[in-house]
């Protein structure tokens, strides 16, 4: 899974990128406030791992701003300070869970799959997937642009999976082959053009308002609409 860190105590913030890295996750670090909530609604991750006290902006401020963005990526709050009205105030913005420093790294890790299952847990229980009139049907494995029917293999199926779970947010090869592929040593970011050229083949071919965008340099997105 794909994590953020934001805390600005470095050998903590590189100690955490190590252990959950050796957790088979990726993990991106930001040390200040400001950049992280920029990595965090640009970068559709599915854990955020915020510290309270950070420079320029707080974890509390994050948390809201990245509900407020629509994005519903499980938080786990850090904070030295145990009170419990920082508790409260942590699970108003908006997070999911809280720890306080100093933590063993069990600890977190376990929080962390936690956050992780129950995501996932919800995702299942969320079916059907619009963008536009473009549907996604999960449980019948279907997808329909208005009325029309799109054959896709199981692979386009993931991708446009991905795509639609973060409608709106740019994805990078990296991201898309990490969570489409998983560790599937065969697949290379070419392989994502590919089958993005495939998956925009069957999805956009003739509509008025293609929906898979290019981002130069970077990756793709679908529209939210
Ligand atoms: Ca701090």
């Amino acid at each position: 899974m794909h994590i953020l860190v934001v805390e600005d105590e470095r050998r903590l913030a590189d100690l955490l990128r190590r252990v959950l890295t050796e957790e088979r996750h990726v993990a991106d670090v930001a040390y200040d406030g400001a950049s992280g909530l920029d990595m965090a609604l640009g970068g559709a991750y599915d854990l955020l791992i915020l510290d309270l006290m950070l420079p320029i902006m707080d974890g509390f401020t994050i948390c809201r701003e990245v509900r407020k963005a629509k994005l519903d990526a499980p938080v786990l709050m850090l904070t030295a300070r145990g009170a419990v009205e920082d508790r409260v105030t942590g699970l108003k913005t908006g997070a999911d869970d809280y720890l306080v420093k100093p933590f063993a790294m069990e600890e977190l890790l376990a929080r962390v799959e936690a956050l992780l299952r129950r995501r996932d847990r919800e995702l299942d229980m969320s079916r059907q997937m619009r963008v536009a009139d473009l549907t996604l049907d999960l449980t019948r494995h279907e997808a329909r642009r208005g009325e029309r029917l799109i054959e896709l293999t199981p692979k386009e199926f993931a991708l446009l999976e991905y795509l639609m779970r973060n409608a709106g947010q740019t994805l990078t090869r990296t991201q898309i082959v990490d969570h489409v592929w998983r560790y599937d040593a065969e697949a290379l970011s070419n392989v994502v053009d590919i089958y993005i050229h495939y998956l925009r083949d069957k999805v956009d071919r003739g509509a008025e308002h293609p929906l898979i965008k290019t981002v130069r340099g970077v990756g793709y997105r679908i529209e939210r609409q």
